[in-house]
């Protein structure tokens, strides 16, 4: 017999595949960055819209030749110069606070790339940024996923998480922290990077472009039959919105 697992793993497997088809995967990665700056960037991205945490990062790299400068500088330039995203007051010094840290533990007079995370099982490489105060699953996921390592760990961003609670591959009450490892586990643990990175896009462009916060269109989702909260929005007899479909 089924368990609970086992049904949401199939779910997860089917819902890749009809949303990566819907929205044309393999979907090219966006960033060629190197671990560090693809950290630094994640850092930026906090609750900010891509292009305002985008035009941060360049007027960063623009301002400051490297990441030591960023370091050494007064805070209110670093705050003036990621001034495009939200929270620059409490970004700038969590940066240069994430920075001081990794050089500290490199031992060496620069902050290092991170290069050396590719050699590490990926838990470890995970458990190594996040013990640095300010990185969290997300941003974790993000350096090892998107930058130049494309070492198969999944972000989960407010999309994919709200699409992915509607559907019930996690329960109504998990955040986005813990559905991290929740939602990996539902993978095979022989997928790449390509194919973390299509089932984490997939999901985010769902959320984007049909699975809205407010006002899901529900009525043309290619996973309504898989989703007990759309179903229960379609059909008014409905008991629950989290209930078994
Ligand atoms: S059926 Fe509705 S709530 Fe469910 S995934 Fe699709 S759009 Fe979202």
């Amino acid at each position: 017999m089924a368990t609970d697992f086992t049904v949401r793993q199939a779910k997860a497997l089917l819902v890749h595949a009809r949303l990566c088809a819907e929205y044309g995967a393999p979907f090219p990665f966006f960033s060629t960055k190197d671990p560090l700056s693809e950290l630094v960037s994640a850092l930026l991205s906090h609750r900010t819209k891509n292009a305002d945490s985008h035009r941060a990062y360049q007027t960063l790299r623009a301002t400051f030749p490297t990441w030591e400068a960023v370091l050494e500088a007064p805070a209110e330039d670093v705050q003036h110069a990621i001034r495009a995203c939200t929270w620059p007051e409490q970004k700038a010094p969590r940066i240069q606070a994430v920075l001081r840290e990794i050089r500290e533990r490199c031992g060496t007079k620069v902050p290092c790339s991170l290069d050396f995370l590719a050699e590490m099982p990926i838990p470890e490489a995970r458990a190594w940024l996040e013990s640095i105060s300010g990185v969290g699953p997300k941003t974790s996921a993000a350096t090892l996923l998107f930058s130049s390592l494309r070492i198969p760990a999944m972000p989960v961003d407010s999309h994919h998480h709200r699409v992915a609670q509607r559907l019930a591959l996690i329960g109504p009450k998990v955040g986005e922290g813990p559905a991290h490892k929740m939602l990996e586990a539902l993978l095979p643990p022989n997928w790449d990077a390509q194919q973390v990175y299509d089932h984490h896009e997939a999901l985010m462009f769902h959320g984007q472009k049909c699975c809205y916060f407010h006002a899901p269109a529900c009525g043309r989702c290619v996973v309504l039959d898989q989703c007990p909260f759309g179903q229960a929005r379609v059909s008014p007899r409905a008991p629950t919105l989290f209930g078994e479909a």
